[in-house]
């Protein structure tokens, strides 16, 4: 069976660590199986900092199935020391809102070693996950450089004047507090999917929608030209999993992204605002969490256990959604 999963970062690697396990593989590391489970994950959140690129959706999903992330946390590596933050701190060299780890930057000097000898991301990956071996093929959803970017006020320049700033320094310096616009994929106009992320969507046996932000991981990955052409072309179901549960979201700030889309925070509404597939959107099926409901044309909504308390939870979670999906 080919499954084939798209993913952001935390809710989408927990996510990945269920459905290795309903299909009998360790949730973290590798392991033997007969089938095939393909991650194409969010490349909206990478970003440029002190000259190296850093790619926190992918590097979470590699941590996380690969036995390395901070499971408190829920990013980063494990075990992780300061000393290269406190030093650039040390220098006054900007930006210091962003937390970059000792062993995190081990991560990032190899990728952009790499990037700038020329290997595109999906290699670049590739080799990172050599180490990791987190048992799922990681596929960026494309070697072009895709960033989100959010739309503020920007009073300095006048009453009315706006400026767009990187989706992390809105997320992680300002925490998400600056009244957000719009959204912009910055650089999807030129980017295109990564041929095998397309691949695996169009040859995939089902594909689920993780329990991601639908903004900002998933919206973002869907607007990479290709992609939505290869989720309306796939023979396989497409079932989306509710990130929002009792009309929250359950870490994270995913309500703050809907409200400036003027989506409301609910599972309902994110379920509308995905769309059914029969009508040019991304799902034939979704899932809602126990006592929640959602009334979306097209769309086949049932009603499970959606907390990922522990691998059992998020694997029964998987196998409601390969159920779902005919598989
Ligand atoms: P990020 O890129 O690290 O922000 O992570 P994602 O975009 O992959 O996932 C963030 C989303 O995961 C949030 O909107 C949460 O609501 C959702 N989430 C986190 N834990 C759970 C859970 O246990 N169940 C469900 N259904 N969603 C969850
Ligand atoms: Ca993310």
């Amino acid at each position: 069976m080919r499954i084939t999963v798209l993913v952001g970062g935390v809710g989408g690697a927990r996510f990945l660590l269920g459905v290795k396990a309903a299909l009998g593989l360790p949730a973290v590391g590798p392991g033997d199986s007969e089938h095939e489970i393909t991650a194409v994950v969010n490349v909206g959140d990478d970003i440029w900092l002190h000259g190296l690129r850093i790619c926190p959706d992918l590097d979470t999903c590699m941590y996380t199935l690969g036995g390395g992330i901070d499971t408190e946390r829920g990013w980063g590596r494990s075990g992780e020391t300061w000393t290269v933050r406190d030093e650039l701190a040390g220098y006054g060299a900007d930006p210091s809102w962003f937390g970059l780890g000792d062993k995190d930057t081990a991560t990032h000097l190899v990728r952009t070693r790499m990037l700038r000898a020329g290997y595109p991301l999906s290699d670049v990956t590739a080799a990172l996950c050599h180490r990791w071996r987190p048992g799922v093929t990681l596929l960026p959803v494309t070697d072009n450089r895709v960033e989100t970017h959010v739309v503020i006020d920007d009073p300095a320049t006048g009453p009315k004047a706006q400026k767009a700033i990187h989706f992390q320094e809105w997320w992680v310096r300002h925490k998400g507090e600056l009244p957000a616009h719009r959204f912009a994929s910055v650089g999807a106009d030129e980017a295109t999917v990564l041929p095998a992320a397309r691949d695996a969507i169009t040859g995939a046996d089902a594909v689920l929608i993780a329990p991601s932000n639908p903004v900002v991981s998933i919206g973002t990955l869907v607007d990479v030209p290709g992609v939505r052409d290869a989720l309306r072309e796939t023979s396989a179901k497409i079932v989306g999993v509710s990130p929002i549960i009792g009309g929250r979201p359950l870490r994270g700030m995913a309500d703050r992204c809907l409200t400036a889309i003027g989506v409301e925070t609910s599972a309902e509404a994110v379920a509308r605002h995905y769309g059914a597939r029969a009508e040019g959107g991304l799902l034939d099926a979704w899932m809602v969490h126990t006592g929640d409901t959602a009334e979306a044309p097209g769309i086949d909504v049932r009603s499970v256990p959606l907390l990922m308390t522990d691998v059992e939870a998020t694997a029964q979670m998987a196998r409601e959604a390969m159920e779902l999906a005919g598989v």
